[in-house]
């Protein structure tokens, strides 16, 4: 029996290590304060590379693409033909850019940048063989004593070693920050935790780490696949006034309480984004918006942040002033509708916990959107709320949800 298996095995291993070409993708950055722009190469080598990569450079912040090699640049696409056995790609990445007028949340100064690597490196498709696969790293070219931060492992000549799950092409992702920086590190359950930020400044990067080793355990047993490495970046005045989730990361204004006063956590909120990595369809924002808000009180309590008390306190003030939201579905979920989401996931949470005889929880629900990250839809959450529970469910009725503004018009 024993050989015929062996064989067998042989069969299928064979053509898929004769599949399983690999290259070497190292994305080159410099950074200049001087002119506020990223240098960046896209360096490809190996004996087989991808046919075509289309870069998509809608956001307006690159110039100066270039390459040896094939090449067709359109208002918002570079399409490239690598072509091997080495072959480079060249841009400038202006770094500063506004959210709203006088914020930033891309920034440059003489001291120190903080950006996003997954905007410093737009989106690129790839068109490559079945089977061939990148092995991808990231080197930066810093101003003399600066150092970096970014939500990967570093190799030992000084790269970052960078994986994206599920993803042929491989790029950075997430927050980053370089220059004169201090940070943090500590590993809380199982995740490589950092928070850094431009040194004097005044930033609580102690009192950040402690606040993420109580409540990441928490948030972990929630989301078991949370990503290895968390960075948190932070920076004060004229950055955004808000925090921002990111992939593996999220920025955090230094001025922005660990706990606001009405007992929710803006970092935990954040936190709740980096692992669910769900966005809203037209009008399901206020389940991405009501998880996070709802857990970022949820954790609290579970970690023993604030009494059951104060917990129903905050809960019945958000109830008070989700009152003023009309209706939930709607394209963005802020202030009071947000505030009505967190009821609705309190009352499915209850209603799943009946139904289910205690065997299930929002938990549940949480973790099922996480798994599949993209986009949700009020659909898609109803049927994890109904998995759990193993019943229909109440709470997620259309006259539960304010349907008021949608009626009498069309569906599309
Ligand atoms: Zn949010």
């Amino acid at each position: 029996m024993l050989p015929r298996i062996f064989a067998l095995f042989l069969v299928f291993l064979l053509p898929l290590s004769a599949l399983a070409k690999t290259y070497d993708l190292l994305y080159r950055v410099g950074i200049d304060p001087d002119t506020g722009l990223a240098e960046v190469q896209i360096e490809l080598e190996g004996d087989e590379l991808p046919r075509e990569l289309s870069l998509n450079l809608k956001s307006g912040r690159y110039s100066d693409v270039h390459s040896e090699q094939p090449l067709e640049l359109t208002d918002d696409r570079a399409i490239w033909q690598p072509g091997g056995p080495k072959a480079t790609l060249s841009y400038q990445f202006e770094i500063d850019k506004k959210k709203g007028r006088h914020r930033y949340d891309s920034r440059i100064t003489e001291d120190w940048a903080i950006l996003r690597s997954d905007k410093l490196v737009p989106p690129i498709a790839a068109t490559a063989a079945a089977g061939l696969r990148s092995r991808a790293r990231l080197q930066l070219d810093l101003p003399e004593g600066w150092s970096s931060a970014l939500p990967y492992d570093k190799g030992d000549a000084g790269h970052y070693k960078l994986i994206d799950p599920g993803r042929r092409f491989i790029r950075p992702k997430g927050w980053m920050i370089a220059g004169r920086i201090g940070s943090r590190q500590d590993t809380i359950a199982g995740i490589n935790t950092m928070v850094a930020a431009p040194l004097g400044e005044d930033i609580h990067r102690q009192d950040t780490l402690a606040f993420l080793s109580w409540n990441l355990p928490e948030l972990k047993k929630i989301f078991p696949e949370f990503p290895d490495h968390l960075l948190v970046v932070s920076a004060g005045d004229p950055m955004w006034r808000g925090g921002l989730s990111g992939t593996r990361s999220l920025y955090m204004h230094a001025d922005r309480p660990l706990i606001s006063g009405n007992r929710t956590s803006s970092v935990i909120h954040e936190l709740v984004h980096v692992a669910t990595g769900i966005r809203g369809d037209g009008q399901s924002d206020w389940i991405v918006e009501g998880l996070a808000e709802y857990y970022s009180l949820e954790i609290l309590r579970r970690s023993g942040g604030i009494s059951q008390r104060r917990y129903d306190e905050a809960m019945e003030k958000l109830a008070r002033w989700g009152e003023k939201a009309p209706s939930l579905l709607v394209k963005r979920s802020f202030g009071p509708i947000t505030a009505r989401a967190v009821g609705i996931m309190r009352e499915l949470d209850r209603e799943i916990r009946t139904a289910s005889d205690n065997k299930a929880s929002l938990d549940d629900v949480a973790q099922g959107l996480a798994e599949q990250r993209g986009e949700v839809s009020l659909k898609r959450f109803t049927q994890l709320a109904e998995k759990a529970a193993g019943t229909r469910v109440k709470t997620l009725a259309p006259e539960k949800l304010g349907k008021m503004e949608q009626a009498g018009k069309k569906k599309p």
